[in-house]
């Protein structure tokens, strides 16, 4: 947990976004970056079906 965004990797500042990906819990910088990973999320979870 050292601060970086999950989708971009560029640092967080003080008012991180969390978004649950996967059923893990992560941080994001943006509003755009939250949006990018529950997008990969939902096409993963579409994917891995059984
Ligand atoms: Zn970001």
């Amino acid at each position: 947990m050292s601060g970086t965004c999950a989708a971009c990797d560029c640092e967080l500042d003080e008012n991180p976004i969390k978004v649950t990906v996967g059923g893990n819990a992560v941080e994001v910088c943006c509003d755009d970056c939250a949006q990018a990973l529950r997008e990969a999320d939902a096409s993963q979870a579409q994917g891995s079906g059984s």
